[in-house]
């Protein structure tokens, strides 16, 4: 049978993704060591197996070569995860997700072969820094080590403004890629648009450009 996903690691991150997979209506192969944790998976995920992923065997028997997309979503354990990484690499895997628990496990994850890496925690609590920095910040997305998206509340500063009266491109080097307006969404807004003050603004940049435009035109005074 064909499925569409594998998650090994039922805690809380995986077991959140496993749930969500399965609402979207995909077919989630649920994997963990833990009986009580696939127990609680049993009804949720299409399949829920007890397993060790270290185990090369079982994966084989599991049939995780038939699943194009792992997610190992196994923490405290950084050697379970790793070996379970590389192996699934051997076997061929076309797609791995893997989170990582700290900088170093990131950087073997991304020497073995991962194909994505992701660091939850570390990442929300960037995010919520820069909701911190101020309230009208409302999300932040890291796109690579030096480039990221905000999205922001316009808020007092730019109100009534258009884009050419702010000269965002010019004077901070970001692009407001889309206004949020209520309902509708603006996407490549013209340089004339005015803001309103609960626009929400799309902006990409590079981190120490968004960094000064935060500071300039969206932390209030
Ligand atoms: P989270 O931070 O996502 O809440 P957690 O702290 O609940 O995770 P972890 O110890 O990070 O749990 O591990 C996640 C899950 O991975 C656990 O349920 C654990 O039983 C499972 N796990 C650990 N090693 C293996 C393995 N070799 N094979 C399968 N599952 C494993």
């Amino acid at each position: 049978m064909k499925r569409d996903y594998a998650v090994i690691g039922l805690g809380r991150f995986g077991g959140s993704i496993c749930r969500e997979l399965s609402r979207e209506g995909m077919e989630v192969l649920a994997i963990d060591l833990d009986e009580d944790k696939v127990n609680e998976f049993r009804d949720i995920a299409a399949h829920a197996v007890i397993a060790d992923s270290t185990d090369e065997h079982v994966l084989k028997e599991l049939g995780i070569r038939n699943i194009d997309h792992v997610i190992v979503a196994i923490g405290d354990n950084i050697q379970a995860s790793m070996l379970t990484t590389l192996m699934l690499k051997e076997l061929g895997i076309k797609k791995i997700t893997v989170k990582a628990q700290n900088d170093y496990h990131e950087k073997i994850l991304n020497k073995i072969g991962a194909d994505h890496v992701v660091h939850p925690e570390r990442d929300m609590g960037k995010r919520i820094a820069h909701n911190i920095i101020s309230n009208n910040i409302l999300d932040y997305i890291e796109l690579s080590d030096d480039h990221s998206v905000v999205e922001v509340k316009a808020g007092n500063k730019m109100s009534g403004k258009s884009l050419v009266d702010l000269d965002i491109r010019a004077e901070y080097g970001c692009n407001v890629v889309a206004i949020k307006r209520q309902k509708d969404i603006i996407v490549s807004p013209m340089a004339t648009e005015t803001i309103k003050e609960d626009d929400v603004l799309i902006v990409i940049g590079a981190d120490k450009d968004i960094s000064r435009f935060e500071k300039n035109l969206v932390v209030e005074d």
